[in-house]
């Protein structure tokens, strides 16, 4: 079990990072910013607007280069769209979600006509959010495991940023974007 869970974590992992050339509003330069680590970022996330975790500067001046990150992000992603496999794993996750208390609504009512229905039944209620958890981290893993995989053959995804609620990877070997879902 620590052994699936540990697998699990290192296939959510994503790295940080950012290597597509910005140009400095300050001094004019146009270069891969020096790339700082990056901050954790708790704004609320609405339509395209772009969230960017890095910290980056202009290698000439030093400047702070979040603004140009955050335009370069919508220039490059706002036309990419959710690959399909990823598409038809939303769409699961819809099912599952809204068919979870339908089921249970068709469990009740069927409990109560066949006259099985008891006290006792209840405890399958308390279970049901149980189901609903590990599931839940299935299909993030699902949606995960696209981003191990490129035409290239050698995936080497950098997390760059969030343009809305999607996730935005660039490959480095190859340069592919890569916007998902989960
Ligand atoms: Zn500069
Ligand atoms: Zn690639």
């Amino acid at each position: 079990m620590s052994n699936l869970l540990h697998k699990y974590r290192q296939q959510m992992q994503h790295e940080h990072g950012w290597d597509v050339e910005l140009t400095c509003s300050d001094c004019g330069h146009t270069a891969r910013p020096v790339y700082h680590g990056w901050k954790p970022v708790s704004a609320m996330r609405f339509g395209q607007s772009p969230t960017i975790y890095a910290i980056l500067s202009c290698p000439q001046c030093h400047k702070n280069m979040q603004a140009e990150a955050e335009a370069k992000l919508v220039e490059l992603f706002q036309l990419e769209s959710i690959p399909p496999q990823n598409k038809s794993l939303l769409m699961q996750s819809v099912l599952l979600f809204a068919g979870m208390p339908l089921l249970l609504l068709a469990m009740i009512g069927w409990g109560i006509l066949a006259g099985w229905w008891d006290a006792k039944a209840f405890i399958s209620l308390a279970i049901l959010p149980g189901l609903v958890a590990p599931l839940a981290l299935l299909q993030n893993y699902r949606v995960a495991r696209l981003r191990n995989q490129c035409d290239c053959g050698e995936p080497r995804y950098l997390f760059m940023g969030l343009l809305g609620r999607s996730y935005c990877y660039r490959c480095s070997t190859c340069g592919r974007l890569l916007r998902l879902r989960d």
